[in-house]
């Protein structure tokens, strides 16, 4: 459907704003350099205030960087107005025509760009049906429900074939389940348009839900890009392992490193971990996820737990290794011996499933 799927790039694009309490000058997005493959789903993902919805206005056109260079394809866009831009956005708010019907809601941009009447019916039948709503040209946008709305939203961008489509944190207006059943949908719908997308959101689980790539923001600078699995199992930083997921931080010491292979002390236990590029006496910090840990007489670090809870599908353990709380998801507890609170035991964990900072 679209004419062509078109890669993005940011060639060290920073954005500067002036705090309005203090009139300081501040980086909202600092020196970002990305490379976003043609038809790929690539989420921005960060806290609140990172830089998610300033990086995507600079790509649409609403800002201007103060630095650096958007190449859209091949072609630098930094001077093009958003509608010269092979861009469409969809927004959180929907921004519907309140007293027009979906179909003419659909077909508004097709009639500012003057297309002929048959051609504009095809083009929304057609998208319309892409996205679920088949059928419900005559019903009036504000007798929908919200996820109706996104449905339209969405409609209305493609209908453009735009050569990227951008995403501002377009499910948050809507219930919990309904945004899961949501996100599936646009993944589906993304690929069947097969488009390039940018979406933006600061819920992990959709980040990883729907995405191709990931890209972590922390305070306007790229903390990491990766596909799930790899910002999950293998962060750059504290601040990514936490974001993504839960994670348990020990702190700890290199003794060793050979081939790959290290040795490293934690509070007086010596731990064998496999990860190159590590280096004898630098401090360090595994990073130990819940479910790659279960409790046992045997394992690597001694602990007492403080909390024992059963949760269904797995024992939930808040665990003390020295005065580390160390929290442990062991997964269908059925047979396996369940330890109480203030019971000693140990911390066991595959060395393949830990990640050394
Ligand atoms: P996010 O979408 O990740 O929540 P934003 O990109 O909206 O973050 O904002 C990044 C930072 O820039 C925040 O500190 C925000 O307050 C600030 N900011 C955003 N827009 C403006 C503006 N027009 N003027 C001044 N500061 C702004
Ligand atoms: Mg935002």
């Amino acid at each position: 459907m679209g004419k062509e799927k078109k890669g993005i790039r940011l060639e060290h694009i920073s954005k500067i704003y002036k705090d309005p309490k203090t009139k300081q000058d501040f980086y909202a997005v600092k020196d970002t350099n990305l490379s976003i493959e043609p038809g790929s789903f690539v989420t921005l993902l960060g806290p609140s205030g990172c830089g998610k919805t300033t990086t995507l206005r600079m790509i649409a056109g609403f800002e201007s960087p103060d630095e650096g260079e958007i190449y859209l394809g091949e072609e630098a866009i930094n001077e093009l107005t958003p509608n010269k831009r092979d861009t469409a956005m969809v927004f959180q708010s929907y921004a519907l025509l309140p007293h027009y019907n979906i179909f003419d809601n659909v077909a508004y941009g097709l009639k500012l760009r003057k297309l002929d009447k048959a051609e504009i019916r095809r083009k929304v039948t057609d998208i319309l049906k892409l996205v679920g709503l088949e059928g419900m040209e005559e019903r009036m946008t504000n007798q929908l429900s919200g996820g109706q709305q996104q449905r339209v939203a969405l409609a209305r961008a493609l209908v453009l074939e735009p050569g990227v489509l951008l995403f501002d944190e377009p499910l948050s207006n809507l219930d919990a389940k309904l945004r899961v059943s949501m996100r599936t949908e646009i993944r589906r719908i993304q690929q069947e348009a097969g488009i390039t997308a940018v979406y933006v959101t600061h819920d992990q689980s959709e980040a990883m839900a729907i995405s191709d790539k990931i890209i972590i923001m922390e305070k306007g600078i790229v903390a990491q890009v990766g596909t799930p699995q790899e910002i999950y199992y293998h962060p750059v930083s504290e601040f990514v392992a936490d974001f993504i997921g839960e994670a348990n931080f020990l702190h700890g010491r290199v003794k060793s490193e050979k081939d790959g292979k290290a040795v490293i002390e934690i509070d007086g236990e010596q731990i064998e971990a496999s990860q190159e590029g590590l280096k004898e006496g630098q401090d360090c910090t595994l990073v130990l996820r819940p479910e790659a840990a279960v409790i046992s007489e045997e394992g690597q670090l001694p602990c007492r737990v403080v909390l024992s809870c059963f949760m269904g599908s797995y024992q939930n353990y808040h665990v003390m290794v020295g005065d580390t709380l160390v929290k442990i998801t062991d997964f269908n507890p059925r047979n396996k011996k369940i330890y109480g609170e203030g019971d000693r035991a140990r911390v066991a964990f595959d060395p393949e499933n830990v990640h050394i900072l």
